[in-house]
């Protein structure tokens, strides 16, 4: 199964930032585990520098949103191809935080994935439940419909070139974390659902633990045979913080 570590820097940084953090990552990369994928996904404004500074190394760049039109009137907007054009090879898409604050709903973030498959980009389809969703005990079922009405509709070709990450929401940038078993055991929920499209499907998708993954607690949360490394936040935006984490997974 592939291993894949993303680290999504949200709104953070400048430009010198930028710079210093991916010249730091690449100048490490080739001493680090070379069946890790590693993929950072800097803000809009980044990413051709991020595209350049990342050449001739093994480090993938993502964005963090795009529109689900290819082209149209709509401004302020970035549309999947754009992406393509510019070298970026993924992104995220329906992270909390744009569910939360921009009102992005499952039926939108399903459009968005085929904006992104067809422009050949991997999309990262983030799900998770919330506090009280998992409190009421209902944090499969929140899943469940999360992944049907995003990617039911996808054929098992397409499901294929996607990327899962399960973010319990309660544990995005809280310093909350789910257990190792908490998240295997979500992981294997999300790994059956998978598998419902086909057992190539269900052995092709890496499904990744996004939710206060840091160095202390990355190695024991990738140990979960379904946790198949990480979407990090805040972590992501030290590159030591970020480089332990991914000899964890590659350790995994
Ligand atoms: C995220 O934003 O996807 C995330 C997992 O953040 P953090 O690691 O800071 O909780």
């Amino acid at each position: 199964m592939r291993k894949v570590v993303a680290g999504n820097w949200k709104m953070h940084k400048d430009r010198s930032g930028a710079t210093d953090l991916i010249a730091t990552l690449v100048a490490a990369k080739s001493g680090l585990p070379s069946g890790v994928e590693v993929i950072i996904a800097p803000p809009f404004p980044f990413l051709a520098l991020a595209v350049e500074g990342v050449k001739g190394s093994a480090i993938a760049v993502a964005a963090q949103n795009c529109h689900q039109a290819a082209q149209g009137a709509y401004t302020g907007e970035v549309s999947a191809p754009m992406l393509a054009s510019m070298g970026v090879s993924a992104c995220l898409v329906g992270h909390s935080e744009r569910r939360e604050y921009f009102g992005e709903t499952d039926l939108l973030v399903a459009q968005k994935v085929k904006a992104l498959l067809e422009a050949g980009i991997t999309p990262i389809y983030c799900c998770g439940e919330k506090q009280e969703e998992r409190t009421a005990g209902r944090h499969f079922e929140v899943v469940s419909a999360q992944m049907k009405d995003a990617l039911g509709a996808l054929d098992p070709e397409q499901l294929m070139k996607v990327v899962v990450a399960y973010e319990p929401v309660w544990a995005i940038g809280t310093g909350l974390t789910a257990t190792a078993a908490e998240a295997q055991e979500m992981h294997a929920f999300i790994r059956g659902l998978l598998r419902s499209h086909g057992n190539d499907v269900a052995n092709a998708v890496p499904v990744l633990y996004g939710g206060s993954c840091k160095p202390d607690n990355a190695a024991e949360l990738f140990a979960g045979p379904d946790v198949n490394g990480g979407l990090i936040g805040g972590a992501a935006l030290d590159a030591d913080q970020f480089l332990s984490i991914i000899r964890a997974a590659g350790d995994s």
